[in-house]
C-alpha cells in the first residue's frame, strides 16, 4: 500500500514537471500580459505543488494544482486559440491519478465503521443465546431418560444405582426406556429389575 501510493506520489510529481516544463514552454513564446499571468500562475501553482507534496498524505492540494492546470490550458484554448492536447491529456492524467487515492481511503474507512457497530451488535448475541439455551437442552435431554449408563461402558442402571451415581455428568447416557438401551447394545445391571 505505502510503495503503491509513493509510486502514484511519484508518477504525479513527474507529470507535474512536465506540466511546469511544458508551461514553460508556453510563457517564453508569449509575451505581455498574458506571459505576465502565466508567470504569476506558474508561481502559484509551484508554490501549491510543494504544499501539496510536503502534506499529501492529508490535503488534495495535488489534485487541485492538476485541476488549476486544465483550468489554465483550457482558458488559453479558449481565449487565445492555442490548445496544448499533450499537457492538457498530462494534466487530466494527473488530476485523476491524485484523486483515486482520496476516495478509497474515503470509502474504505466508511464500511469498516458502517460494519463494526453491526458485527458488534449482532455476532455477541447468537452465542449469548446458545449459552443460555444450552444447559436447559440438555437438562431437558436428562431428564426424560429413566435409564442411566456410561459411555465407556456397555451397562446401563437405575440413576438410584450407587455405580450410576458414580457416573461423570459429562459421561452419562440416558435411555428412555430398557428397549431403547437394549436396541444401543447396553445390558441391565444388577439394579434394573
Ligand atoms: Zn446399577
Amino acid at each position: 500500500m505505502a510503495s503503491k501510493k509513493l509510486s502514484t506520489l511519484f508518477l504525479q510529481g513527474f507529470v507535474l514537471l512536465v506540466l511546469f516544463f511544458g508551461l514553460i514552454q508556453i510563457i517564453v513564446s508569449s509575451q505581455g500580459l498574458f506571459m505576465a499571468l502565466e508567470l504569476v500562475g506558474l508561481l502559484f501553482l509551484l508554490l501549491l505543488s510543494v504544499a501539496g507534496f510536503l502534506h499529501y498524505k492529508k490535503a488534495s492540494l495535488l489534485s487541485l494544482v492538476f485541476l488549476l492546470y486544465i483550468f489554465n490550458l483550457v482558458a488559453i484554448w479558449y481565449f487565445y486559440g492555442s490548445l496544448y492536447v499533450i499537457l492538457l491529456l498530462a494534466s487530466l492524467f494527473g488530476f485523476l491519478i491524485s484523486l483515486p487515492k482520496k476516495k478509497p481511503a474515503s470509502k474504505s474507512r466508511v464500511v469498516p465503521y458502517g460494519d463494526e457497530p453491526h458485527s458488534q451488535v449482532f455476532e455477541p448475541l447468537p452465542p449469548a443465546k446458545e449459552a443460555v439455551v444450552k444447559p436447559a437442552e440438555s437438562e431437558t435431554k436428562f431428564t426424560p431418560g429413566k435409564y442411566v449408563a456410561s459411555k465407556r461402558s456397555n451397562v446401563y442402571h437405575e440413576p438410584k444405582c450407587d455405580w450410576a451415581k458414580k457416573i461423570q455428568k459429562d459421561r452419562q447416557l440416558w435411555f428412555a426406556d430398557r428397549k431403547e438401551a437394549l436396541n444401543k447394545g447396553y445390558k441391565k445391571h444388577g439394579c434394573v429389575q
